[in-house]
């Protein structure tokens, strides 16, 4: 055939055989369990991430076998990101946070072989040793260690398993559905879900969400993620920061806001990624240690809703652009990012700034549209609110072991969040469809009620719930955490919100607490609050 261009599978073997190739010296800094900073570099990574491939074949893990990690953000997980899933393993990220009997079932679920992990949590995957039964050998991510070697029979350690690997190995022709990496969701209800990413939906989802009007890492950047490259792989950043070759900064196990700022500061970070509630550590941060990351330019946020005065803190006081982000396990996870249009340069500042507060909108590469109760489309005129669904190239089909699909019958994924969209696909989360609050048949948001509690001089973090109500069924409270040193009054923060939405949304009760309960991945778990306060509106007894 002529007149055909060349093919080549997208596969993220290309990824860090492009950084290593074109961006060899650039640094890959790393926070280390004790403290300590390493700096290797892309060269470095790529040698040993084939050394790691070239180990496991040597150990005889078998293609396609799931290899396990429980590690923080640091050179090694790196390493392995890429050792497992390029060599054409699948590199299962797993969330230290979960209690050891959800890790058992998970790693069971995943038939994982291997088990690689962080020194500092030695102590929990030695009470998990006796309860595995698929995994074979166990990985200590660092040097030889004899306390641990006399905790876990046969247990090996990563930097003598590279030893063993061969750095001239060659990234195999694999073919670019086949997966590469797997992460569960955090699974408030029932059992968690494995989503497995292909070669090709990782590799489209570093192109589609690395965009001018995406993440836009380009080579000259320095990246820090605080998000977990346990959770949802980091959003893409290790392998987009390859493809790119930007100078990665991995903080470790360290993510208080004074260990941040400095580290910033000294490795001159141009753009950080996390949830919410790392930034509010981070402005907590700079305040104390009086650090000006004059470097940031950018910080992406997601996870959870942005508390819009985080959005103006970070702009009007250090000139950092916040960029809000939506997404979740099931896609990659970038859905929608929030960077403006041409026509928005007209806007007046308020105008814009309420913009810049939504979750943004798609990139090529996904599309979203609402949906009622019945299924049926719904306007994108930014008022209907509807249950929110995504397709596209990085999106879940099925999850890992069930045969049946994830989809709606016409190929669509329920992402189980509540919403509005306007005619620019820009997205607002209203809920999760079971957290929002059904009163009296009228829907009011949690997410705007804690906008405007933690909008409170007095508040520092707030939680809106439904509680079970005897005239209309549901009715709001607010959990709120005041900021230190400070003693708010419930009418007064009541009367806060009088104004800010229609009376009948104001909370019927503000309920102090000292802190709010944080599932795994740093959100708050609102079932667990419901069912603390979901009954102090009924009558007693
Ligand atoms: P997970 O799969 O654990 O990452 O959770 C995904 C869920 O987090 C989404 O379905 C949303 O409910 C929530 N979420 C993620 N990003 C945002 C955001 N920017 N604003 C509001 N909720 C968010």
């Amino acid at each position: 055939m002529f007149g055909t261009m060349m093919w080549q599978a997208l596969t993220t073997g290309s990824l860090i055989a492009h950084a290593e190739k074109y961006h060899g010296d650039t640094d890959v800094v790393s926070v280390e369990g004790d403290g300590s900073l390493s700096r290797s570099s892309w060269r470095e990574v790529g040698a040993n991430a084939r050394r790691i491939k070239s180990a496991l074949d040597r150990l005889g893990v078998a293609a396609g076998a799931r290899c396990a990690t429980i590690a923080w953000n640091n050179r090694r997980h790196l390493e392995l990101y890429f050792g497992i899933g390029s060599g054409g393993r699948v590199t299962h990220t797993m969330n230290p946070r979960l209690t050891p009997d959800q890790m058992i079932y998970i790693l069971d679920h995943a038939a994982d072989e291997v088990l690689f992990f962080d020194r500092s949590f030695l102590p929990v995957v030695a009470k998990l040793v006796p309860h595995l039964r698929s995994v074979r050998h166990f990985v200590l991510m660092g040097p030889r260690d004899a306390e641990a070697a006399g905790l876990i029979t046969g247990l090996l350690f990563h930097d003598e398993l590279l030893e063993t690997g061969d750095p001239a190995t060659e990234w195999p022709d694999l073919d670019e559905t086949a997966p590469a990496a797997l992460c569960y969701t955090s699974g408030t209800t029932g059992h968690p879900k494995g989503v497995q990413y292909s070669h090709r939906s990782l590799v489209l989802h570093s192109l589609g969400g690395n965009q001018p009007d995406g993440l836009a890492i380009a080579a000259r950047d320095t990246v820090m993620p605080v998000v977990p490259m346990f959770h949802v792989n980091a959003w893409g950043v290790p392998y987009i920061a390859a493809a790119v070759g930007a100078k990665l900064v991995m903080p470790g196990p360290k993510l208080d806001g004074e260990s941040l700022a400095r580290l910033i500061e000294a490795e001159q970070v141009t753009l950080a990624l996390g949830v919410p509630t790392i930034w509010m550590g981070l402005l907590a941060g700079l305040k104390s240690t009086g650090i000006k990351p004059v470097s940031l330019k950018r910080t992406v946020v997601g996870g959870s809703a942005l508390p819009p005065s985080m959005l103006r803190e970070f702009r009007e006081t250090y000139g950092v652009d916040l960029i809000h982000a939506w997404g979740m396990t099931e896609t990659s996870p970038l859905g929608t990012l929030n960077q403006l249009l041409q026509k928005h340069g007209t806007l007046e500042e308020g105008a814009r700034h309420r913009l810049r507060e939504c979750q943004g909108r798609p990139p090529w590469g996904v599309d979203l549209r609402l949906v009622d109760e019945a299924g049926h489309e719904l306007p994108r005129d930014g008022k209907t609110q509807g249950e929110l669904q995504i397709r596209g190239h990085w999106i879940v089909e099925s999850y890992f072991g069930q045969e049946e699909t994830a989809l709606t019958l016409d190929g669509w994924f329920d992402t189980g969040d509540v919403a509005t969209l306007d005619a620019d696909g820009y997205l607002v989360i209203r809920d999760r469809s079971k957290d929002i609050i059904k009163s009296g048949g009228e829907w009011i948001s949690t997410v705007e009620l804690e906008n405007i509690a933690i909008a409170h001089p007095q508040i520092a973090n707030a939680a809106a719930i439904a509680a079970r109500h005897p005239k209309w069924d549901e009715r709001p409270v607010v959990l709120a955490v005041p900021v230190a040193g400070e003693t708010p009054d419930e009418q007064d923060i009541r009367a806060f919100y009088e104004g800010k939405v229609a009376h009948w949304q104001v909370p019927d009760r503000v309920i102090f607490v000292e802190a709010l309960p944080l599932g795994a991945t740093g959100k708050v778990m609102k079932a667990k609050l419901r069912e603390l306060y979901g009954d102090v509106l009924l009558p007693e007894g």
